[in-house]
């Protein structure tokens, strides 16, 4: 592998393409290959990975995405830190579209997905009591604060199978739960880095309110137009906050200790 990068960003939906200069490298992998080519460039003397996890056309939906392909090829990259923006519907009224969650626990309603590396014969049994990388969503919160982006600092997401979205009786479930957001790619993306060892932190971009709020009748339920219209909107918002946290990582301070390696 000629090529190596330090950080790795993954696009969600409307997020296809962010950097300049780049150039293209197809990765194979023991899993298959990656949702796309992946974009290297140089950022702030990084080396940046980005790949759009839906594929540049969106051609892969949420279940056919190949996470171990996808965290496999970043870790042959060298990367040690990675960024994931996902389009994410609110479950609480106060978390409103165009708000940032930097997400801190999930919950996986996602069923049949390829969620490990350890197929045996190696077996491992990795901790998810705490799935993201305190440090990097330190970074998150302070480079989001700094722009003047409305920030949720802590956040359970939700992570449903799809592609449909929820019925009325699920999301009022979720909410009543009191978990804040919801999407359809966080599990087992932000697992799969963890048994990688790779720093990860998630920034939900709220786009909806999923199926509707309770007692809320003037929040209709989430439509696909709306998502990425909403998404499209906050493009420019997400690459800014993403270069800021780029910018704060110190590639020299090796102390992450969150992946127990
Ligand atoms: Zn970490």
């Amino acid at each position: 592998m000629d090529f190596k990068a330090d950080i790795g960003v993954f696009g969600g939906s409307g997020f296809y393409s962010f950097l300049e200069n780049i150039e293209e490298v197809e990765i194979d992998t023991p899993y298959g290959k990656p949702s796309d080519k992946i974009a290297l460039a140089t950022y702030d003397g990084k080396k940046i990975a980005f790949l759009p996890r839906h594929g540049k056309n969106h051609h892969l939906p949420p279940h056919m995405i190949p996470y171990r392909a996808n965290i496999s090829a970043m870790k042959q990259l060298g990367v040690k830190k990675i960024i994931a923006p996902t389009a994410s519907g609110s479950l609480q009224p106060e978390i409103k579209p165009g708000d940032f969650v930097v997400s801190s626990q999930f919950v996986d309603r996602t069923w049949g997905r390829k969620d490990t590396f350890f197929d045996g014969p190696e077996t491992r049994h990795i901790s998810a009591a705490h799935p993201y990388c305190p440090n990097l969503r330190r970074l998150a919160i302070e480079a989001g604060k700094s722009l003047g982006i409305t920030i949720h600092e802590e956040g359970t997401v939700v992570v449903i199978q799809g592609p449909r979205f929820s019925t009325v009786s699920e999301s009022r479930w979720f909410s009543k739960m009191g978990w804040e957001v919801i999407n359809m790619t966080q599990y087992p993306e932000c697992y799969l880095a963890r048994e990688m060892g790779i720093c990860y932190a998630n920034i939900s971009l709220i786009t909806d309110f999923d199926a509707g709020l309770e007692g809320r009748d003037d929040i209709p339920p989430v439509t696909e137009g709306e998502v990425l219209k909403v998404f499209s909107e906050n493009n420019d918002k997400v690459k800014k906050m993403i270069f800021e946290i780029i910018k704060k990582i110190e590639l020299c301070e090796n102390d992450c200790t969150c992946c127990g390696t």
